[in-house]
């Protein structure tokens, strides 16, 4: 985020509007004031957005709260400091078509498609593959300018979901692993959204329930467990600085140049 507003400046131009409506954008969540502008909230690493009666107990690392006329009282709580809240015209971003193009000024500049849309059909995610042919798919995956929304853990369980390599490059695909993807990347988000969620650590939903998604990862956080298809150890590396988890016998290794 760049140009972040004073929090005081921020609290005076909500002071008094009503919320219009609530959406999701990748990894965003946005809710449109009757003012013309709304609030971004990115949670990023522990930012965790919780609703409350204004006068329950205290949460710990606040960062700041809005106060409804209802008595409830919405609470952005980050232990690291990492989550953002900003105001932007919502001509900004309503000015990005259904499959995705400029979100100026919000958080991101630019993000990809949206996988729960109906553009991300399986042709137009062979499009995609195919004009960033030479991409790695794992770090690929986790581009938010890519496909918007899709995280570590969830690339992770797309990829051992369709027993593709995260090495492998996105051109090298066959057709039926480019569906097999789609579907996975699908049915992964699906399931996290199910279980409300992984909370690994701090992650908690907006009434502070923990998620019951990382009970159920197939591959994630599970180095050196027997693959529950084929029984191979899984192998973890850190690819792109991230973590990455795969099974060495069901996602085969691209051969090497
Ligand atoms: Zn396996």
């Amino acid at each position: 985020m760049t140009g972040a507003e004073p929090p005081e400046l921020v609290a005076a131009r909500v002071a008094g509007a009503r919320i219009e409506g609530t959406r999701r954008r990748g990894k965003l969540a946005i809710l449109d004031l009757d003012t013309g502008e709304a609030l971004v909230i990115s949670l990023r690493m522990t930012g965790k957005l919780l609703s409350r009666s204004a006068d329950a107990a205290a949460d710990p690392y606040v960062r700041g709260h809005f106060i409804f006329e209802s008595g409830r009282e919405l609470r952005f709580s980050d232990t690291r400091k990492f989550g953002r809240i900003v105001l932007v015209p919502q001509q900004a971003i309503r000015a990005e078509s259904a499959d995705g193009a400029r979100a100026k000024g919000a958080l991101h500049e630019r993000l990809g498609i949206e996988p729960f849309s109906r553009a991300f059909t399986t042709s137009r995610f062979a499009r995609l593959l195919t004009a960033r042919q030479r991409s790695r798919l794992k770090p690929l995956l986790l581009d938010q300018t890519f496909v918007a929304g899709i995280g570590n853990i969830y690339a992770n369980e797309a990829l051992y979901r369709a027993r593709i390599h995260p090495l492998r490059s996105a051109g090298s695909l066959r057709r039926e692993q480019v569906r097999a993807l789609h579907q996975a990347i699908l049915a992964a988000l699906r399931r996290a959204i199910t279980l409300r969620g992984s909370s690994i650590d701090d992650y908690r939903d907006a009434r502070g329930r923990r998620g019951r998604m990382q009970r159920e990862f197939l591959v994630h956080g599970r180095e050196d467990e027997p693959c529950a298809r084929c029984g191979h150890a899984i192998r973890k590396a850190w690819v792109a600085g991230r973590g990455t988890y795969w099974c060495p016998h069901c996602q085969r290794a691209p051969a090497r140049r």
